[in-house]
This record gives structure tokens, sequence and C-alpha cells, in this order.
């Protein structure tokens, strides 16, 4: 018979440390948050060899008292809760397991103290060993010092990735924290082969309200580029308030780095929220592209449990539809009204991409006869073959509107060419906007059939002839099946005979439109699409690929009226500023960017 006995506190903490610290980065996590619950205003953390010979976090918090030292070091100690009511929780920590079971799997030493004590203290402890509390130096607040962690354990050292791999993750932990405390000061030095180390991270403490603040601190976390197209979220409902920035379709990425989800200032990783996101993005971006965001929502911590994760980096709403729901209505209302708006990296690109040399930078040489002479024989032997204006005009096929001086007001501007019968360019006060004209278009028909839709269903018109479409048999049964909720899109269909469908209308948005290959689009979206998504999910993503066959194409000359008319559309339209496919449908070059061009300006 196998006996049952009660493990040893060693034993115990080193188990529950398996579960809480994984790997450096949940080290210092456990230790930025404590740093944090102590109102902190500036943290310090240093690492060494990827975080495994060194993990110091320095804090200018509260403190411990020095008789309270040893407490702290025993597993469920903890100043944070009493243990009364586990689901109101306002603290990072509450489970008084971080400290003891770093002290399992290193070497730990902490010097602290408290506010308002004469003197600071220090303890050490290691493999289930605690030193006695001792005086020592050190003017305020708490450092944490974490040596040779998994030192005693090597099989959980074998886990660990390379260095590089494991300060990265630190760095990621950091930021994070930091995106969450944007009133807090972060340093975060790696000091691997001794000296004063490298700055791999700085983030000064933010002022300002929230958003001043929380803008200030994305910019430094996650860049410029991020904020600068970001739109602000504030949203409200039932007790649960939604704050942050969401990044324009146009910002997009290819994969899901950039979504940060912080509950009740805590980040977690959430597949409620990857979920809502891409809900709420599923019209203006296509499926392989992925938005990025840094929301926080704060609710009652009553109405969600954050004990459910050993790390705690994952939660359980009370109610995740209000969650959900606040989520998707609050972004697709920000993206609705950031309406023609594309994202400032697309002209920058642009911009980019004429690659100048910096002004002055151009050399001088003067050159010797026979090179003199070499190049006048060689242009006159060229000449002939320079194309002429005649033949620069076919491939440049603008014509110059005049200008309507009232248009130049509009946000878009006046229209006052098409080039390659494809991109209008119209002039506004402030520079000049590119338009793509087929890109424009489609997402303007894409809106328009969804009001439609929205209202009383989409407006068709009866063919003159049904045009009779053959497909495969199973492709033709598919669209069959579906063919009540084709109707509501406008599109009417009628089996003709095995494999053929008699098309008798389309949406009358569409124009005159190629009624096979827009059958076998919706198939195609059909089959992609695995019936996972709800009716309205697929309905839209039938609608977005109507749209296409809808749209002018490039290679059709517009006149002036008609540009203007394009332009004033996209105004008034939501969601205007990129294709359904997230791609931008028109470009602004501002006169102070053009003049950097031609060095006018610097
Ligand atoms: P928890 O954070 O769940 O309370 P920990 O083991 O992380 O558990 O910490 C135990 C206690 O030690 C905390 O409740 C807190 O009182 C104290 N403590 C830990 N780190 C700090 C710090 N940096 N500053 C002030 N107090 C701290
Ligand atoms: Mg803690």
């Amino acid at each position: 018979m196998p006996v049952i006995r009660q493990l040893d506190d060693s034993a115990v903490n080193r188990i529950a440390a398996g579960e809480v610290v994984e790997r450096p980065a949940s080290a210092v996590k456990e230790l930025v948050e404590n740093a944090l619950d102590a109102g902190a205003t500036r943290i310090e953390v240093t690492i060494a060899d990827g975080g495994k010979s060194l993990i110091r976090v320095t804090d200018d918090g509260h403190g411990i008292p020095a008789d309270q030292l040893a407490l702290a070091l025993s597993r469920h100690a903890t100043s944070k809760i009493d243990g009364s009511d586990l689901l109101n929780i306002h603290s990072f920590g509450f489970r008084g397991e971080a400290l003891p079971s770093l002290a399992a799997v290193g070497r730990l030493l902490i010097t602290t103290r408290a506010r308002g004590a004469a003197e600071a203290a220090m303890i050490r402890s290691y493999g289930g060993r605690t030193d006695p509390v001792r005086p020592a130096a050190l003017t305020r607040g708490t450092v944490v010092d974490l040596r040779d962690l998994f030192h005693a354990t090597p099989a959980r050292l074998k886990f660990l990735r390379v260095d590089r791999s494991e300060t990265l993750a630190v760095s990621d932990t950091v930021k994070r924290l930091a995106m969450a405390a944007p009133w807090c000061g972060f340093v975060l030095r790696d000091t691997t082969g001794g000296g004063e180390g490298r700055v791999l991270f700085r983030a000064d403490p933010e002022t300002g309200d929230l958003f001043d603040a929380l803008r200030a601190r994305l910019t430094c976390v996650l860049g410029r580029d991020f904020t600068d197209n970001a739109l602000r979220i504030d949203a409200e409902r039932d007790q649960h308030r939604l704050t942050g920035f969401a990044a324009l379709p146009t910002w997009s990425r290819g994969t899901a780095v950039a979504q940060f989800l912080f509950v009740n200032g805590r980040p977690v990783r959430d597949k409620l929220f990857v979920g809502a996101l891409r809900a709420a993005y599923a019209d203006v971006l296509s499926r392989d592209r992925h938005p990025a965001a840094a929301l926080f929502l704060d609710l009652p911590p009553t109405l969600v449990d954050v004990n459910v994760h050993p790390a705690k980096s994952e939660v359980r709403f009370r109610d995740p539809g209000t969650a959900r729901g606040l989520i998707i209505t609050a972004l697709r209302h920000a993206l609705a009204g950031a309406g023609h708006r594309a994202s400032s990296t697309v002209a920058d690109a642009t911009l980019g991409a004429f690659r100048l040399e910096p002004a002055g930078s151009a050399r001088i040489y003067q050159m010797d006869r026979p090179s003199q002479g070499a190049l006048t024989q060689a242009y006159q032997a060229q000449a002939p073959q320079t194309p002429g204006f005649a033949d620069l005009g076919a491939a440049f096929s603008g014509r110059v509107e005049p200008t309507d001086d009232a248009a130049l007001d509009h946000p878009l501007g006046a229209a006052r060419a098409q080039l390659h019968e494809n991109y209008i360019i119209a002039q506004t006060r402030t520079g000049m906007i590119i338009v793509d004209q087929h890109a424009a278009h489609e997402r303007l028909v894409y809106e328009r059939l969804k009001a439609q839709m929205a209202d009383r269903g989409v407006a068709s018109q009866a063919l003159l002839i049904p045009e009779i479409v053959t497909l495969s048999d199973s492709d033709a049964q598919r669209l069959l099946d579906v063919a009540d909720d084709l109707a509501r899109l406008g599109l009417v269909l009628e089996p003709f005979g095995p494999g053929a469908l008699a098309v008798r209308e389309t949406p009358a948005a569409l124009g005159v439109v190629d009624a096979g290959a827009l059958l076998r689009d919706i198939v195609d979206e059909l089959a992609d699409d695995g019936q996972t998504r709800s009716v309205q999910a697929r309905l839209d993503a039938i609608l977005s690929r109507m749209s296409c066959h809808g749209s002018i194409r490039s290679g059709r000359r517009m006149q002036a009226a008609e540009m203007n008319a394009l332009l004033r559309e996209m105004e008034a339209t939501p969601l205007s500023g990129q294709c359904n496919h997230g791609r931008p449908t028109y470009v602004e070059l501002r006169l102070i960017d053009i003049e950097k061009l031609f060095g006018r300006r610097t």
C-alpha cells in the first residue's frame, strides 16, 4: 500500500514555484507587479545572461517593515487581502506565493526600507534556508536581487531558451506592464558581461490625463507610428468601461503581435479579446491581417475572477457577453467615425520610396577630356531615341482640370486629374491626395449594399433575359442551398438543369455585372468559410465579394464631375479610408512633405 505523507515546506515551495516561475520573464513579472502594488513611481529592472544569472528589481514604493520581512518570505503570506473576499481584488498580487517561490528556485536577497522607518533591513533566502533579518543601507523602497535562477533545478534550466530569447521575453513583460502603468517610470538594463550595462528600454513617468499619459506611453512602447495611426477608444456599458487606442485597418499586422488587453490594469491573454477584435475589424480587414490595439477594460472586481491561472494571465468574466459586445461595438463605432481617414504610414512609405540623397551630399567631379568626349558622343547617339512629348503623353494620360476653389476646402480636395486611368489626383489646401479609384469605389459600393441590407434588403434589378451560368453540380447546389439569403442580397437564382443556374436579378448597386464571375466568387467565399461564422458575418463577406464586381474597374476614364462626386461620397461614407481588404483607398501627401522632397524645407 502506498502511504500518504505531508510534503515538507521546501518541496511544497518548489512545486508551487514551478507554476509561478516558469522562466526569467515570469520572475520579472512577479517582482515588477510587487513594486507596482507598493505604489512605486520608478522601477528599474536589471538582468544578466537572459535573467539566468541575475534579476534585480529596484523600486521607490512603500517598502516592507523589518519585522515583517521573514513573513513576506513564507507561503500564503500577503498584505494585500485578508482572505475574507477572494472576489474583490484590487492589486496584482494576492496569493502570497511569489517571494517564497523565487526563494525556492534561486538565491534571493531583499533589501528594503519601509516608509517612515529609521533604517533599512535585508534578508537572504536560498534553497529553503532563510537567514535572520539584518540591518542594511538603503534610502527608500525595495531592491529584490535574484541570482542563479533554477541553479538548483538543472532539469528546468535545460528548458530555458538561449539568452537572447529569454531577454526578449523579459523585455516584453516589462513593456506590457509599462503600458498598464503610464504614470510609473521604467528602465530595463542588461548588464551581461559586467559594467553599467546596456539600457534595453526606458520610459519616463508620463503626465497629464489618462489619454495623454496613455498615448505618450504607447508611443514609447509601440512607436509613434502606432499612436499616429490609432483611434481613441472610450466607451461604457453595464459597469464595464473600455478605454485605449486601436489602430486603423491600414496599420494592421501579419500576426497578432500588437494586441494588448488589460483587465483592471492587469495584462491578460484572452481568447475572448482576440475573437472580439477579429469581429470588430471583420469588415475592413482580410482574414490574414491582424488588427493592432491596446485596450483597457475596467469593471468591478467582483465581475471578473482573476484567480483562474497560476500566473494570473487569464481571467474569467462573470458576463463575457457584455465584455465582448462592448469591445466590438466600441471599435466598430470608432472605425466608422474615422471615415475616410487612412494610415499616415502609407504616405510616409510613399515619400520614403523617393529615397532622397541628404541635402548637400552631391559630389562634383572634374571630368577628364576623353570622358567628356565619350559622354557627348553617347548623348548624340541616344538623342533620337529619347521619347518626345507625344510619347510621354501616352503613358501619362492625365488631363488637368481647372481648379474649383470652393472644393479645395473639402478634406479630399478638388479633383485635378486622372492618371493611368485609375488614380485621381486631387488638390487640397495643404497638399494633394492620390485616390485609387477602383479600391475607393469598391468600398463605397460595399457600404451602400450594407446600408440597403440593414434597411429593407438589397435593391435588385431584373435581367431582361436571365443569364445562364454553368458550374459544377456541387457548386451549383451550394449556391442553391443559400438561395434565400442571396435573394435578400439582391441576387435571385433558379436551378436550370444539372450544374446550371439561371440568374434572374442582380444587385442594382453593382450595375452591369458578369454573373458567372460573380457566382464563382461567391462559391469561393462559401467554401472558404467552413460554416464557422455567423449568418451576418457570412452575408457581409458575400456582400464584400459582390462589391468588387460592381466597382469602377481601373482603366475607366472619368470626368471631373464624376471624380469629385466620388471624393464627396468617400468623405461621407464610413470606413472609406480602406478597401474591403484593408488596403488604403487614398494617400495624402502634404505640401510640407513635398517641399522637403525638393529640399525647400529641412
Ligand atoms: P503577493 O504579492 O501575492 O502579496 P508576494 O510573495 O509577491 O505575494 O509578496 C509578499 C508580500 O511581500 C506582499 O504582500 C507585500 O506586502 C510584500 N512585498 C513584496 N514585494 C514588495 C515590494 N517591492 N515593496 C513592498 N512590499 C513588497
Ligand atoms: Mg506578488
